[in-house]
């Protein structure tokens, strides 16, 4: 089969290799559609990957094509989302409903394994997957629901660990309307009472996020900060989710945060921010929250395919042919998918 591979430290190839086979707990996935998260071309950049000619591709659907001997539940042409998080499910954070963090496989400064951050991906004609790890997606078209395994559930993650901060009468400042962010819009405009407003310096990502329910959009510059605290009466924000982390973004959520406000960091930009624990020189207003948000639960993983069931929030898809990856690669480093790229096998 063909499969989109990292085979050195910037370097994707489109390569022949075999179907994977299946152990007894495992089900053999025909892939509709796999996702291009920003997080692919940061692991493209570093310096060293570890794991030799691994498929890429963290946002899958598709459908069941072999079951292994012990998988009861599936059938075989399912429709099915691959769950991000491959946690132990047994240890106390996973059975608290927090396997996004999971003690087990993901550690104090780790995370758990990830299909294609680790274990092959969904950029590829077949994926394999342990049967604990699929969810049904019904009616969903597979190739637009692909993405909610990241772009959907990480957001939902993000809105959900600040929900106490997005009643009506609050507001919520989305920064980067890219394939989270557009999602995460989507999310605050169709579950909180919050007002939205909607950061970017693209152009044409601000027409999306106007286009999904964004109550006011801003160009991301010197003076955005300025533009928002203005919306609050110089008071701040009560939540920001940061979905670039690039520091004039770190910057920005720094700045509009209100007292108690919460602080979502999602992006992995490379920006810093630093606490002084002192009453004079700190940036931050009293109660601020901070968060590293990290992917979802379980739990998050399920609501947002609910919401994509009942038309709540809907992701523009570009899709690239497998073939064309590298293109696809290139056109989201340029900053000019709209939505998520998908490819399609
Ligand atoms: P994307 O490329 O689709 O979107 C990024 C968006 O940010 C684009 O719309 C771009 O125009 C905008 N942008 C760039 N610079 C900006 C600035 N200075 N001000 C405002 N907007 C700006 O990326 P994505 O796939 O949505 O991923 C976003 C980030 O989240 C990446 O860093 C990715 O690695 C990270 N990520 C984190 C998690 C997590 O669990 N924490 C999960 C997935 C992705
Ligand atoms: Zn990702
Ligand atoms: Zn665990």
């Amino acid at each position: 089969m063909r499969a989109l591979q990292i085979t050195a430290p910037g370097t994707i190839e489109v390569r022949d290799v075999p179907v994977p086979e299946i152990a007894p707990d495992e089900v053999l996935v025909r892939v509709a559609g796999a996702g291009l998260c920003h997080s692919d071309l940061h692991v493209l950049h570093l310096p060293e990957w570890p794991v030799p000619n691994m498929t890429l591709g963290h946002e899958t659907a598709g459908h069941v094509a072999a079951l292994g001997a012990n998988v009861t539940g599936f059938t075989e042409g399912d429709p099915v989302l691959v769950y991000l998080v491959w946690a132990c499910g047994v240890c106390r954070q996973c059975v608290e409903g927090r396997d996004n963090v999971c003690a087990t496989t993901g550690g104090r400064l780790g995370l758990p394994p990830c299909p294609g951050l680790g274990p092959d991906g969904g950029m590829a004609e077949y994926i394999k997957v342990n049967a604990r790890f699929l969810e049904p997606i019904g009616d969903l078209d597979p190739v637009r629901a692909a993405p909610l395994a990241d772009a959907g559930l990480t957001p939902m993650h993000a809105v959900n660990g600040a929900r106490h901060r997005l009643n009506p009468g609050a507001t919520a400042v989305v920064i980067g309307v890219g394939g989270l962010g557009h999602v995460g819009l989507q999310i605050l405009a169709a579950t909180t009472g919050a007002r939205v407003i909607a950061v970017d310096t693209s152009e044409q990502k601000l027409e999306l996020a106007r286009e999904h329910g964004a109550d006011l959009v801003l160009r991301s510059d010197a003076d955005t900060a300025r533009r928002i605290l203005d919306e609050t009466s110089g008071y701040g924000v009560d939540a920001v989710f940061d979905f670039v982390g690039v520091q004039p973004t770190v910057d920005l959520a720094t700045q509009i945060v209100a007292p108690d406000g919460a602080l979502r960091f999602v992006g992995l930009g490379g920006g810093r921010f630093s606490y002084n624990a002192d009453g004079e020189t700190t940036p931050l207003p009293w109660g601020v929250d901070v968060r590293r948000s990290y992917g979802g639960t379980r739990a998050d993983q399920r609501q947002v395919i609910d919401l994509a069931k009942q038309g709540k929030i809907s992701i523009d898809v570009r899709t690239y042919p497998l073939a064309d990856g590298p293109r696809a690669f290139a056109d989201l480093e340029a900053g000019i998918v709209p939505g998520r790229a998908v490819l399609v096998p």
